[in-house]
């Protein structure tokens, strides 16, 4: 067998290995296995194209490519290990602007470095790789960086409005055109300089014209066009492999941003055109009325006489990291025979699935731990709510403010309980910027503090609840 044989049936190896780990991924159960299918994948995609390219590659090359292996797989060990469960989106979005970053590079290499054997139409078809490929790539690249910042909050999370921002869009993509056009016919530094720039500027307004609450789509958007990105350079490097994963990533990120408008009621075209036809932000911040208190000593009495409680989570347990205490609450108050379920927004947190890894990672067990539309129905015939570090996923004004930036966004029908307790530690708006009416409902009462802090009190609370009794029990003996 020659090498090219065994590196093409190693990329068909590969290939499965990457559809077997997407497979995996697309349920917290078997997410584990597929991320190890995913890591074999790319060990024998690496292996198989180090093994292509050792045939054109002097000695000192080889060398070259191992340290800078060795060094991407450094920085990338590194990364994923301090990162906090909160930063993963952030590192996401890094991640995919180096992706926009090299297929730039490949472009630009493509541009540069010409196999001589090309002429006729197929060195125009080539021509138009390199700039389709250097279009996408930039693209990807500087709206992943504004994603980095606005997810960072380096910078804040409201859309950019510049006048006329959707002719700036649509003058931009019309520019490409023409100019692909012009550089088939006859290709020029300066028309890819051109587009480079263009591509640039794009995606920093795309993703800077996107509003807080819009941001999970933008974070699946962009994996999408990274994986585009991959598979422009895979028709220049000639590299099958690379055009079939990044079709892969591309289509699942799409197909996964599609999913996301549809939960939360957004139009796919709308935030892919950069918050086409969304409404403006309304000014519908500062409080909107007098909220009450609550004290944890007070809540766990509230819980010791609950007899149905669900628990909302959002971003704020995961920056105090209370899922330890929370799934222990949990624990106590089902061993007392109270009915206990969580309810999991979709783009409750950071990212996707944020929650569910959080209260996994707790030992929660999965079956009480239920999807928005499972519970959304329940909440009417329930005791106790405990909103714990959720804001904008319980906020009422979604569905019955047609003015409010989250507007027609699906949400957690909390306030139809009968109690809602509220942890956070200020009033200040959630991710999205808009203040929450549910704060000021009559049903509604506010624990402040760390979240942590505070079901860590609760849990106490009960402990102090429970002794009288015992005693009691002892005493009659
Ligand atoms: P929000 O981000 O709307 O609100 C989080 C709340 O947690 C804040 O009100 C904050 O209030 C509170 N909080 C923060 N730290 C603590 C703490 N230590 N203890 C107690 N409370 C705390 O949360 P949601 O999960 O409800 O909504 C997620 C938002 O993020 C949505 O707008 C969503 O669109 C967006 N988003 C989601 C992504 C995803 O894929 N899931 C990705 C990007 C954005 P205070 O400061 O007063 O404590």
């Amino acid at each position: 067998m020659t090498t090219d044989t065994a590196a093409q049936a190693a990329y068909v190896v590969a290939a499965l290995l990457f559809i077997l780990s997407l497979a995996g991924l697309s349920q917290h159960r078997t997410s584990r296995s597929g991320v190890v299918w995913g890591i074999a994948g790319m060990v024998v995609a690496l292996a198989a194209t180090v093994g292509l390219a050792s045939r054109s590659i002097s000695a000192t090359g080889l060398v070259l490519i191992a340290v800078a292996t060795a060094v991407g797989a450094g920085i990338g060990l590194w990364r994923a290990k301090v990162v906090e469960m909160t930063g993963m989106p952030e590192l996401i979005a890094i991640m995919h602007s180096l992706v926009g970053l090299a297929a730039t590079f490949v472009g630009w290499n493509g541009y540069l470095d010409v196999d001589a054997e090309l002429s006729g139409s197929l060195l125009g078809i080539h021509h138009a790789e390199v700039f389709i490929g250097v279009f996408i790539g930039a693209v990807t690249f500087t709206g992943s960086v504004v994603a980095y910042l606005k997810l960072s909050a380096r910078i804040a999370s409201r859309p950019l409005t510049l006048p006329g921002k959707h002719v700036l869009n649509i003058g931009a993509l019309v520019a490409f055109v023409g100019l692909t056009i012009a550089f088939v016919a006859r290709p020029t530094m300066g028309l890819l300089i051109a587009v480079t720039v263009i591509a640039l500027a794009l995606g920093a307004h795309l993703v800077a014209s996107i509003g807080g609450g819009d941001m999970p789509v933008v974070v699946s958007m962009l994996n999408s066009y990274s994986g585009w990105a991959a598979a422009a350079s895979g028709f220049l490097l000639s590299n099958n492999l690379l055009i079939v994963t990044g079709a892969l990533v591309g289509s699942s990120g799409a197909y996964l941003s599609y999913i996301m408008c549809k939960a939360m009621n957004r139009s796919f075209i709308s935030v892919i055109a950069g918050g086409f036809g969304t409404p403006a932000a309304a000014s519908d911040e500062g409080e909107q009325g007098e909220h009450r208190e609550i004290s944890a000593e007070e809540t766990a009495e509230l819980l010791r006489d609950a007899s149905s409680v669900i628990i909302t989570p959002g971003y704020g347990m995961a920056v105090a990291q209370a899922q330890y205490p929370v799934a222990e609450l949990a624990r106590k108050l089902r061993d007392r025979g109270v009915e206990v379920r969580f309810g999991i927004h979709p783009v409750a947190g950071r990212l996707p699935g944020h929650m569910n890894v959080l209260l996994a990672e707790a030992n929660v067990p999965y079956d009480i731990v239920l999807e928005m539309d499972e519970i959304n129905d329940d909440f009417a015939a329930t005791s106790v709510v405990l909103v714990i570090g959720a804001n904008d996923t319980v906020n009422p004004a979604a569905t019955d403010n047609p003015s409010s930036p989250i507007a027609g966004m699906p949400v957690l029908h909390v306030w139809e309980a009968a109690n809602v307790v509220v942890f956070k530690r200020s009033m200040a708006a959630g991710y999205a910027g808009v203040q929450n009416p549910l704060f000021f409902r009559e049903n509604t009462q506010m624990l402040f503090g760390d979240a942590k802090q505070r079901v860590e009190d609760i849990l106490r609370g009960l402990d102090a609840l429970d002794t009288p009794v015992r005693e009691m029990a002892g005493s009659s003996r």
